[in-house]
């Protein structure tokens, strides 16, 4: 026997137990007709405020309503858990059909790429590397190499002094006397490193950059031969049709000396805007080794000859990759980088 209130609320109570979708909303159905403010709970409590012959048929459908839902819910609330149960299995289960995640990679910086370039080609000619110490005597950096006491590079605008004899070095030179001294002609080689001079920043100075030094000893060695290795350089680094061409200049430690250009590879010579229109490209300073520099490490000058050069890293990368801004090496902005990558 129903009651037409109780079964309203019996038949409100099937629907929303059909349309929950999860365990948690089954719980809810739960707690708005069995909880403690429940529909039913309430309807239960109030039995004595009605009328006393109304109060079985109440008490009995709502009774029946109460287990009747129960019963719902113990059928629905185990399969919905289960369900849920396998669909987190399912989210979390290991798809090894899927393509990789690619780790970001790095690259060398072109600085790094120029260096093993130059070092590879010299290498390759019979050259080997040696290097040596940044902070350097006044000795090895200047005395040595015959740079006399009042030459302006040995001004302290020029160079950072650590202490009246110590400094940080201002080229890779000191390392040809280091190396002359500990060794017995033919001498052949290249020294890489950074250098350190007091300029300000800017599109084309920076107070620490990179040098390589090369140095060739032994008898009736030429200028020729200087001149033969850096053609070969130049085409190895600048391409086959590359050419050079040797300009008179001074350094205290070569003589004679000169400045050596690449014919530009942009416009073959013609004049454009990365050689100035002057059609050829500076790159490296180089001389025969100072027969008083030979004396100074022990070598007699009448037995043996020499030639050395140094070149800027940077400059060599500049004008490869056509940088126009020496600050763009040490700056370290990615999307400068990546294009080397
Ligand atoms: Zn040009």
């Amino acid at each position: 026997m129903g009651h037409p209130r109780v079964d309203a609320i019996a038949q409100e109570a099937r629907e929303a137990v059909a349309a929950a979708q999860s365990s948690a909303e089954l719980e809810q159905v739960r707690v708005r007709f069995l909880g403690r403010q429940g529909v039913l709970t309430q309807l239960l409590r109030s039995l004595g405020t009605l009328a006393p012959e109304e109060r079985p048929r109440v008490g009995a459908a709502a009774n029946a309503a109460k287990r009747e839902l129960e019963a719902l819910l113990d059928a629905r609330l185990p399969r919905a858990l289960e369900a849920e149960r396998r669909a987190s299995r399912a989210r979390e289960r290991l798809d090894l059909t899927l393509p990789g995640r690619r780790p970001p990679r790095g690259a060398l910086h072109p600085l790094t790429r120029v260096h093993d370039e130059i070092v590879a080609i010299f290498a390759g000619l019979g050259f080997s590397v040696v290097e040596g110490p940044e902070v350097e005597t006044d000795y090895f950096n200047f005395e040595a190499l015959n740079i006399p006491r009042d030459h302006p590079a040995r001004d302290m605008q020029d160079t950072f002094y650590l202490s009246e004899s110590t400094l940080l070095r201002t080229h890779t030179s000191p390392v040809q006397i280091r190396a002359m001294r500990t060794r017995k002609p033919p001498v052949r080689i290249i020294v890489p490193g950074k250098v350190f001079r007091r300029d300000v920043a800017d599109m084309s100075h920076s107070p620490m950059f990179h040098q390589v030094e090369g140095l060739a000893v032994d008898r009736a060695i030429t200028m020729g031969d200087l001149k033969g290795t850096l053609e070969l350089f130049a085409r190895q680094m600048f391409g086959p049709a590359s050419r050079i061409r040797f300009r008179p200049s001074f350094f205290p430690f070569t003589e004679p000396s000169a400045e050596v250009d690449v014919l530009c590879f942009v416009c073959d010579g013609a004049g454009c805007r990365l050689c100035k229109q002057g059609g050829w490209l500076e790159i490296l300073g180089s001389g025969m080794v100072h027969p008083r520099v030979l004396k100074n490490v022990g070598y007699d000058p009448e037995q043996v000859t020499g030639w050395a050069f140094g070149m800027g890293i940077e400059r060599i990368a500049m004008l490869k990759y056509g940088i126009d801004d020496l600050r763009l090496f040490f700056d370290n902005d990615l999307r400068f980088l990546r294009q080397f990558a």
